[in-house]
């Protein structure tokens, strides 16, 4: 494929950079750099006003066919519009998972009905969303979902118990996984509901991570209740959505995140000049092993991208993911060798400063978005072809 931009994308490059330049100032020129994993909880008032901001101006949902609302942006140039803005160091986005996930979810297997209430927020950034899959006992194993639903006349009514649950504190809406059809196993007889979480059988409680911080939870239904009609595909037949779901969590979605990653190879080296370790050959080695790996997991991602044209991956996908994972991992460990014993101690209030937020939430990266054994699977299965490990369907 070719990877070189057209004469129209950087005319596009041109038009994001400008916008930025003179949109990025004032009262927002103060959010720059804030955010991210680990520090989502950062000027969050003030990111969720910029995000409105971006999208009174249409910068969300640029992948998006125009009639739902998105501008219909080639890859590239969605690839650009990531690539300006985190040049930009422009505080990071907090709706991902309307955006990235149930956005074109639901515009592949919504109904009409479902499309015309939900996509319009999710472009407004007026409704936040939530991702309820992981339970207790359902991961990588996520046919072994527990949380049950029953249709009680016009509503369905949710009992059961989420976990790891990203942002539910924050968000206005969760996409669920949920079992509706009693006696029911592995991946039949599941259902993916919209549920609102501002109602009193939902009891969403923050789990601290090793950051210090809360950006994921335990949800609890008790009773939750949400109207007949917002359930996305048939009734029972869950499986075949979530799946889409995650394949759009690896798909375009990846692609603003790895951008970011060059923002964070830029901190340590920064970092590296500014404590003089970038003369040590071995940090300099592996500054310079970090780049050429950040070009590889670019053009893989790209190559692999641009196979798919709906925004969504295939099982391809799984070696970006083991990729990105590993070298984000690694990032976070040369971080810390470039701080050095300044590493071990923390500021005002023992707050953690970029990098080391960068080293404790990057042992996360192997695990969420199906951990690397689970990729390592699949990669085995659907993608050399060899024979499948007996086993009980693991997520995928
Ligand atoms: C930061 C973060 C944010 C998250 N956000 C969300 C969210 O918003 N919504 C949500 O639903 N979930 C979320 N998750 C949960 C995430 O999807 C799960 O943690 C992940 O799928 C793994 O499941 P588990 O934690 O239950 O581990 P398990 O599935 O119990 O796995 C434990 C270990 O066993 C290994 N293992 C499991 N099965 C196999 C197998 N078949 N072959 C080989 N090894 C195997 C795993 O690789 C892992 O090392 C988040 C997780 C993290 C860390």
């Amino acid at each position: 494929m070719d990877l070189t931009y057209s004469a129209e994308d950087e005319a596009f490059r041109a038009e994001v950079r400008e916008w930025l330049a003179d949109h990025l100032v004032g009262e927002w020129a103060a959010l720059r750099g804030t955010g991210g994993n680990g520090r989502d909880h950062e000027s969050y008032e003030g990111r969720l006003a910029w995000n409105r901001y971006l999208a009174s101006h249409g910068w969300t949902c640029l992948g998006w066919p125009e009639e739902h609302g998105g501008r219909g942006l080639p890859l590239f140039q969605q690839v650009i519009f990531h690539e300006e803005y985190a040049r930009a160091d422009a505080p990071v986005r907090i709706n991902h998972l309307g955006e990235e996930l149930l956005g074109p979810t639901l515009i592949a297997h919504g109904t009409s009905a479902q499309k015309e209430r939900f996509l319009p927020k999710i472009v407004a950034v007026e409704e936040l969303w939530c991702q309820g899959y992981s339970e207790p006992g359902a991961g990588s194993d996520l046919a072994g979902v527990r949380t049950r639903a029953r249709l009680d006349g016009d509503r369905w009514v949710v009992d059961g118990q989420k976990v790891w649950t990203s942002n539910a504190h924050l968000s206005d809406w969760c996409f669920v996984v949920c079992r509706t059809e009693p006696g029911s196993s592995r991946h039949h007889g599941l259902s993916y509901l919209l549920v609102p979480m501002a109602q009193p059988g939902v009891d969403v409680r923050p789990i601290q991570q090793l950051t210090g911080t809360s950006e994921f939870n335990e949800v609890f239904f008790d009773g939750a209740v949400t109207a007949a009609d917002l359930v996305v595909g048939e009734p029972g037949d869950g499986w075949k959505v979530a799946m889409a779901t995650l394949g759009f969590e690896r798909g375009v979605s990846t692609i603003g995140q790895q951008v970011g990653f060059a923002r964070e190879l830029e901190m340590v080296e920064d970092a590296a000049r500014a404590n003089g370790t970038i003369d040590d050959p071995g940090i300099a080695a592996r500054l310079a092993q970090a780049h050429v790996g950040l070009e590889v997991l670019r053009l893989h991602a790209l190559r692999t991208l641009s196979a798919y044209d709906s925004g969504s991956s295939g099982p391809e996908a799984s070696v970006s993911k083991l990729l990105w994972a590993r070298w984000h991992r690694d990032l976070g460990e040369l971080a810390m060798d470039v701080l050095g014993l300044a590493g071990l101690t923390t500021g005002e209030d023992y707050a953690l400063d970029r990098l080391q937020s960068l080293y404790l939430f990057s042992r996360a990266d192997t695990i969420y978005g199906g951990s690397d054994e689970i990729q390592r699977n699949i990669i085995a299965e659907r993608v050399l072809g060899l024979p499948r490990e007996s086993r009980r369907e693991a997520r995928a």
